[in-house]
């Protein structure tokens, strides 16, 4: 009786059995409001690869269609694709699925699994059964499953009407497997991953025997020498220092630092805080701020070899004088010094397309206006006011041209989408203190990772395994 009043029904006026009920009747609401954002998102994606087909020169339309979604709804690329996927498979494999939570009965968690354990299951008919028993089982009065529950009976389901289907859904639940590093708060990191269960058994068994490998006196709590049994095999080590500082320690570990794998990071410290005359925070890349301790122990240690240390007083960003004249020949070259390619990614940290966090040093270097290499000075410069960190997605989603960017002599940029809103990101690489100015410089040899080119426009091409759309 509530789902008509949703909305309407004051708090304060229910009972408790009334407001359960009410949010009973919310959360139905809100699977139908689910329902109806999930295919438009569908019938977005379904117009775009429509008009990528019939349309001569928007190859790749189709496939940005998520980050116009992710843009134009402020979440990442990934809850755009995943919600893109659920629609269109809601909309075209799985209808009874579809009506279930347009009405509320089924939520989208459960949809979901539904989504998920059913892709191998190729026959129309036989999907429409196992729909048909799932949808029974879990709307059956006074059934309530986990959403691990529903996704163990949806396998029981598809393995009794189609065992086939069994076999095909694992080749295809391997090929998603995946591990994501992303920036966490207090100057962490968390790391996300999805592999096949054996091998992910067995990893788990790796870090149990290294964490327990150390001898009883070892101050550290188990979960956390399983989380530095993670950093060692990411240094190539195969056991775990003992931390108890004893003399007669049994097991101290003999981390091999010689033979470490020098990771990728970059980080931006004042000078000052490496002497220790103040206590500035750094910026590790990517992930953000880092304390001034945590940046100091970072330099002592010999592994962290890319430190990059910035100026505290602001200057002159790039070349460019008044009146058009610049003063640095090198911006009449395509590719820029290895020093203005570090200042650019410096200042980036990241992508700069709407909501990317693709660290810069992962990034194209992109002229935003196109460098002319017929006339250097007709064309788009090799400044810092013209160049920008793209992914190599987003490298090509503007390659294509669909999407439209400008930048401000500070690095700002405007991008306007293919249906004309707009958006506007600023560099955030540096330290609230920091200025990429002159006095960036690497106190260590540059490494030859460092692309000192700017990298080629690449070519839009769809990719390898291009979405259903
Ligand atoms: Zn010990
Ligand atoms: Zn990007």
């Amino acid at each position: 009786m509530f789902d008509t009043l949703v909305g309407l029904v004051g708090v304060a006026d229910c009972t408790d059995d009334d407001l359960v009920e009410l949010a009973a009747a919310h959360a139905r609401a809100e699977a139908a409001h689910a329902e109806r954002k999930l295919a438009v998102v569908a019938e977005l994606a379904r117009r775009r690869r429509v008009w990528g087909e019939s349309a001569v020169g928007s190859v790749g339309l189709a496939e940005f269609v998520a980050a116009e979604v992710a843009v134009g709804l402020s979440v990442s690329t990934g809850v755009a694709r995943h919600w893109m996927s659920l629609g269109y498979t809601l909309a075209v494999q799985l209808p009874r699925t579809r009506q279930a939570l347009a009405r509320g009965v089924l939520d989208v968690a459960r949809a979901q699994v539904i989504a998920e354990r059913t892709v191998g299951v190729a026959d129309p008919g036989v999907l429409a059964q196992v729909e048909t028993r799932v949808l029974a089982e879990l709307s059956a009065p006074g059934i309530t499953l986990t959403r691990g529950q529903a996704g163990h009976l949806v396998d029981r389901v598809v393995a009794s009407v189609d065992p086939g289907g069994v076999r095909a859904q694992r080749q295809r639940a391997v090929a998603d497997r995946e591990v994501t590093v992303r920036p966490g708060v207090d100057g962490m990191a968390t790391v996300w991953g999805l592999l096949p269960a054996a091998d992910g058994a067995g990893l788990n068994t790796v870090l149990q025997e290294m964490a327990v490998g150390v001898c009883p006196g070892d101050p550290r709590t188990l979960a956390q020498r399983r989380a530095d049994a993670v950093i060692a095999l990411s240094h190539g080590q195969q056991s775990l220092g003992c931390t108890c500082g004893s003399p007669s320690c049994p097991t101290p570990g003999t981390p091999d630092t010689g033979s470490r794998r020098r990771p990728l990071v970059q980080v931006l410290v004042a000078a000052e805080t490496l002497t220790g005359a103040v206590d500035l925070p750094g910026v590790l890349t990517g992930f953000g701020v880092l304390d001034a301790d945590t940046v100091r122990e970072l330099a002592c240690d010999a592994t962290w070899q890319r430190l990059l240390t910035l100026g505290t007083t602001p200057t002159q960003l790039g070349p460019a004088l008044p009146g058009g004249v610049v003063a640095d020949p090198a911006a009449y070259r395509y590719s820029p010094s290895t020093h203005l390619a570090a200042l650019v990614r410096a200042r980036d940290g990241h992508c700069r397309f709407p909501g990317c966090q693709i660290t810069a040093r992962a990034c194209d270097l992109d002229h935003v206006t196109p460098f002319n290499h017929h006339d250097p000075t007709a064309g788009g410069l090799t400044t810092t006011a013209n160049l920008g960190c793209l992914c190599r997605w987003h490298h090509r989603l503007k390659t294509v041209g669909r999407w439209q960017v400008t930048q401000d002599p500070d690095g700002t940029q405007h991008w306007t989408s293919p249906t004309h809103t707009q958006h506007t990101t600023t560099p955030d690489g540096l330290p609230p203190w920091g200025y990429a100015d002159d006095d960036l410089r690497a106190p260590h040899p540059p490494s030859e990772t460092d692309e000192p080119d700017v990298d080629p426009p690449p070519k839009p091409t769809p990719p390898p395994d291009p979405p259903p759309f």
